[in-house]
C-alpha cells in the first residue's frame, strides 16, 4: 500500500503537543492559523496556476495528527472532538479553501470506521488515520444518483469465497487522487437495506482513480471519480453489516460533511470579510477611505451580521454535537446558513471591491469559486431545507445525532 512519505519525528512531537491537556481551543486554532500562515499560504498562488493536486501540503497537515482529532486517544487521534475538527477545517479555509476541504474530506471518511468499523478495524486502520500515514475517503456519490443515494448503480457481489467483488463508479469523491483508502458504499441487494460499505485500499487490483473533474475551484484538492472494475475485497474489509451501507452513507453525511462544509464556508467567510475590511480602509475615493461611504459601511455591517451569526449557528451545532445532544436540525440549519451567507458575503465584496474584485490578485473571486464548493457537498440547500421542513412537521426519520454515538463513548471499545 502507498505510504506518505515518513514525518515520523515530526508527527510525533506535534501529535504528543496536540494531546496535551493543557491544549485548549484557543491554542489549537492559534497553531492551525500559524501553519496556515507560514506554511499554506505561500502556496496558494502556485496552486492557483497550476491548477494541480497539492500531496505535500496534504502531507504535511495529516502529519500534524488533523485527520485524527476526533480520533478517541486510545486509537492514537486527538480525541477532541467536533468543536476542536471546526476550529481546525475554519482556519486551514481561511487561508486555503482547497487544504480546508483536504481535511474535512479525509476527517469525513475516518466517521465509518469510528463508528461501524470493529475493534478490529479501529484498531487497524485508527492509529494510521490519526499518525496521518493514510489519508481516509468516502465515496457514495455516482453519475447518476448524486443526492438520491438509494439510486446509485454500484454493485458488490459476494463470492463463494466470502469476498465481495467492487463495480461501478464514483465521483466527486473528496481526495479521491491521494486518498489510501476508500471508503465505499455499493450495492448488495434490492432496497434501502441493500446498500453495505467497504474499505478498499488504493492500491487494490481493480481500483482506479478517475477522471480529476474540471473544477472551478478549491485548486490544489481533488474531488474526482473512483473506478471499480471487478475489484475484489475481503468480507474483513466490510464496514458494518451487510445491508447498512445508507446509515454510514447518511449518518457520515449528517454529522461530519454538514459541520466540515460549514467549517469551510465559515473560514472562506472570515477570509472575504477580513479582505474586504482591509480594502475600504486602503482604497480611497473623494479624499476618504471607501469605507466612509454610507453604501460601503452599510454593506460591511451587513456582512459582519452574516459572519456573527454563521459562526454562533457553526459552534452551537458541533457544541451540541459533542456533547451528546439531539443537533440534526441544528447541523443542517448551520450548513444552510454558512453556505448561503458566505455566498452572499462573496457578491457583497465584489461590489465593494468593484474592478479591484475581479482581479487574482486580491483573492476575492479565488473565495468566490471555492465556497460554491460548499453548495452541493454533503446536501444542497434546497436538501438542507427539506429535511428541516420534514423535522418542522415532524416527519423526519434520521435523527443521527440520537443514534450514533459520540466519538468519544468510541473509547470505551478499544480497551
Ligand atoms: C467539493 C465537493 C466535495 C464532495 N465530496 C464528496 C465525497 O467526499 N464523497 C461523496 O460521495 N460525494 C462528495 N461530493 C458529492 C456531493 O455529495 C454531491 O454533489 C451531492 O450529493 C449532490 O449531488 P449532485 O451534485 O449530483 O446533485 P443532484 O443530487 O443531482 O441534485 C440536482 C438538483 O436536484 C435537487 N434535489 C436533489 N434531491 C432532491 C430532493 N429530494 N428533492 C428536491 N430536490 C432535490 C438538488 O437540490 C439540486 O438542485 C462532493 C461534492 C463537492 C462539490
Amino acid at each position: 500500500m502507498t505510504r506518505l512519505p515518513d514525518h515520523r519525528h515530526l508527527r510525533s512531537a506535534l501529535r504528543a503537543r496536540a494531546r496535551s491537556p493543557t491544549m485548549d481551543r484557543m491554542e489549537l486554532r492559534e497553531e492551525v492559523r500559524r501553519f496556515a500562515e507560514q506554511r499554506v499560504r505561500p502556496h496558494v498562488k502556485c496552486m492557483e496556476q497550476r491548477r494541480t493536486v497539492e500531496v505535500g501540503l496534504a502531507e504535511e497537515i495529516a502529519a500534524r495528527g488533523w485527520i485524527g482529532v476526533t480520533i478517541p486517544r486510545a486509537y492514537g487521534g486527538m480525541g477532541l472532538g467536533h468543536v476542536a475538527k471546526t476550529v481546525i477545517i475554519e482556519e486551514l479555509a481561511r487561508v486555503s479553501g482547497a487544504m480546508g476541504a483536504m481535511a474535512q474530506a479525509s476527517q469525513l471518511g475516518v466517521a465509518k470506521v469510528l463508528h461501524f468499523g470493529t475493534s478490529e478495524q479501529k484498531r487497524r486502520w485508527l492509529p494510521r488515520f490519526a499518525a496521518g500515514e493514510l489519508l481516509p475517503t468516502i465515496a457514495v456519490t455516482e453519475p447518476g444518483s448524486g443526492g438520491h443515494v438509494l439510486g446509485m448503480a454500484s454493485t458488490a457481489a459476494r463470492d463463494a469465497d466470502g469476498s465481495y467483488v467492487l463495480n461501478g463508479t464514483k465521483c466527486f469523491v473528496g481526495n479521491s487522487h491521494i486518498g489510501h483508502v476508500h471508503g465505499v458504499v455499493a450495492r448488495t441487494g434490492p432496497g434501502s437495506r441493500g446498500l453495505t460499505a467497504f474499505l478498499v485500499e488504493q492500491d487494490r487490483a481493480g481500483c482506479e482513480p478517475g477522471s480529476a473533474g474540471t473544477q472551478a475551484g478549491l485548486h490544489g484538492f481533488s474531488y474526482g471519480e473512483l473506478i471499480f472494475d471487478g475489484c475484489r475485497v475481503p468480507a474483513s474489509n466490510r464496514i458494518g453489516d451487510e445491508g447498512q451501507g445508507l446509515d454510514v452513507a447518511y449518518s457520515s453525511s449528517t454529522l461530519y460533511g454538514r459541520p466540515n462544509l460549514t467549517a469551510v464556508a465559515l473560514g472562506i467567510h472570515q477570509a472575504i470579510y477580513e479582505d474586504t475590511i482591509a480594502f475600504t480602509r486602503e482604497r480611497h475615493l473623494y479624499g476618504q477611505p471607501i469605507a466612509k461611504l454610507p453604501t460601503i459601511a452599510l454593506k460591511l455591517g451587513e456582512m459582519h451580521s452574516r459572519l456573527m451569526t454563521a459562526r454562533l449557528l457553526a459552534y452551537d451545532a458541533v457544541q451540541k454535537l459533542d456533547g451528546g445532544v439531539s443537533c440534526d436540525a441544528e447541523l443542517m440549519n448551520a450548513k444552510l446558513v454558512n453556505t448561503e451567507s458566505a455566498l452572499t458575503s462573496a457578491r457583497a465584496a465584489l461590489e465593494i471591491l468593484a474592478g479591484h474584485g475581479t482581479q487574482q490578485e486580491r483573492s476575492i473571486e479565488r473565495y468566490l469559486r471555492d465556497v460554491i464548493h460548499t453548495f452541493p457537498a454533503a446536501g444542497t440547500s434546497d436538501v438542507q431545507r427539506l429535511r428541516l421542513a420534514q423535522v418542522a412537521l415532524g416527519e423526519y426519520a434520521g435523527a443521527w445525532s440520537e443514534r450514533v454515538p459520540r466519538s468519544d463513548l468510541v473509547l470505551a471499545e478499544a480497551a
